[in-house]
């Protein structure tokens, strides 16, 4: 697929405190891409270096191939949406979306053509001649989206829009925008710190930690196959487990040797080449966490059941392993009964153990014997 916009090495300090560390990725033509992480992470930073509203020590920035990194923000074919829309409060709707046009020296005629356009494209034909104090947060923001459309670019650059919204207008305008983006074929950089948000309306999500980009993939391949420690315990909810390998079980099966002593688990080693006696860590999802009244072949894990809830058709439970550290288990209730302080045995299939890196790519946990 045509890459539209790639960041090379990008790294970026502030007083001293590198925030970016090196930065590379390609965006493809059309995609729905989100940056995702938690507050200071770099996103914003990122954002204002691609809109040039922020220089990189190092990196370059290519738009369409051409390097952009020198160029002022208004010679670079992007345009940003901001939280907060800064809409110009004393011009209506129509001339609030007309503006970029004007800017552009477009006829009158054309400008009329296209505002009405645009104004049916984020649904809000008839309201040209309000003032944007006359709208609800939500059409605010429509508004701000068709002003940026009107503004042309390669790449829309949208730093949580939605952040200011209540939930429900949020879920809405989600859907709204993910259909809006599809329906124009545009690329949309997108900012947030929501997962549920970034998994909901991304083709892809680049998921920042420290200055860093720590995966890259679909929400599917983030959610099933986290590479990290940070990525698993980020999106979703892992029980994170290290272990050291035990030996060969059957069919790529490896048996594990749980830290703590809680006891041994099988996982299924994929692409990893793993090693006798070698550490490694690797996570479980809450939903493929399974539970048993007796221990299942490959599985010694006792743990003790410490609370459940119904939570509208899953059953949440807190297990403690037996050096007292804490499991979740999300599953459908089977009909079997649970008791708080009820012993039960925790398994898995092997094939939802999921091996993770560092972000360099080494093992999180050293090799035994191995240096740090
Ligand atoms: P949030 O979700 O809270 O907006 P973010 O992931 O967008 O966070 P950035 O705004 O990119 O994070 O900030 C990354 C780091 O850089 C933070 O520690 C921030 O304090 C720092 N930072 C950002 N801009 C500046 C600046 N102009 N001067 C000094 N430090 C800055």
């Amino acid at each position: 697929m045509e890459t539209i916009l790639s960041l090379c090495g990008i790294r970026k300090q502030f007083d001293g405190v590198e925030v970016l560390k090196g930065i590379d990725l390609d965006v493809r033509k059309g995609e729905f891409l989100t940056f995702l992480g938690p507050s200071g992470c770099g996103k914003t930073t990122t954002l204002r270096i691609i809109a040039g509203l922020e220089a990189p020590d190092t990196g370059r920035v290519l738009l369409n191939g051409a390097d952009v990194t020198d160029l002022p923000p208004n010679k670079r074919n992007v345009n940003t949406i901001f939280q907060n829309y800064a809409l110009f409060p004393h011009m209506n709707v129509a001339a609030n979306i007309a503006y970029p046009l004007k800017l552009q020296h477009r006829k009158k005629p054309d400008i009329q053509a296209c505002v009405a356009d645009l104004l049916d494209l984020v649904q809000l034909s008839g309201f040209g001649g309000r003032r944007p104090d006359e709208l609800s947060g939500g059409q605010r923001q429509r508004v701000a989206i068709a002003r940026a459309l009107a503004a042309g670019g390669d790449v829309l650059l949208l730093d949580e829009p939605l952040g200011a919204l209540d939930l429900q207008l949020r879920r809405q305008m989600q859907r709204e925008l993910k259909a809006l983006q599809k329906r124009l074929g545009r690329t949309f950089l997108y900012i947030t710190h929501d997962q549920e948000e970034a998994i909901n309306m991304s083709d892809r999500i680049a998921v920042l930690h420290e200055g860093r980009l720590e995966q890259l993939g679909t929400p599917q391949e983030i959610y099933d196959r986290p590479k990290t420690r940070f990525v698993a315990g980020f999106i979703g909810q892992a029980n994170l487990f290290s272990a050291e390998e035990a030996g060969a079980f059957e069919d790529g099966v490896v048996r594990l040797a749980l830290d703590g002593g809680v006891g041994e688990a099988l996982a299924h080693d994929g692409a990893h080449e793993l090693h006798a006696c070698e550490q490694v860590s690797f996570c479980v999802r809450s939903e493929h966490i399974k539970i048993s009244e007796t221990p299942v072949p490959g599985f010694s894990i006792a743990a003790t059941v410490r609370d459940y809830s119904y939570l509208g058709g899953m059953l949440r439970i807190v297990l403690a392993l037996s050096d007292g550290r804490e499991i979740l288990c999300a599953n459908r209730p089977d009909g079997s009964v649970l008791s708080a302080g009820g012993r039960v045995w925790v398994f898995w299939d092997p094939k939802n153990a999921v091996f993770l890196d560092r972000p360099d790519g080494a093992p999180e946990i050293p090799r035994k014997g191995a240096r740090a």
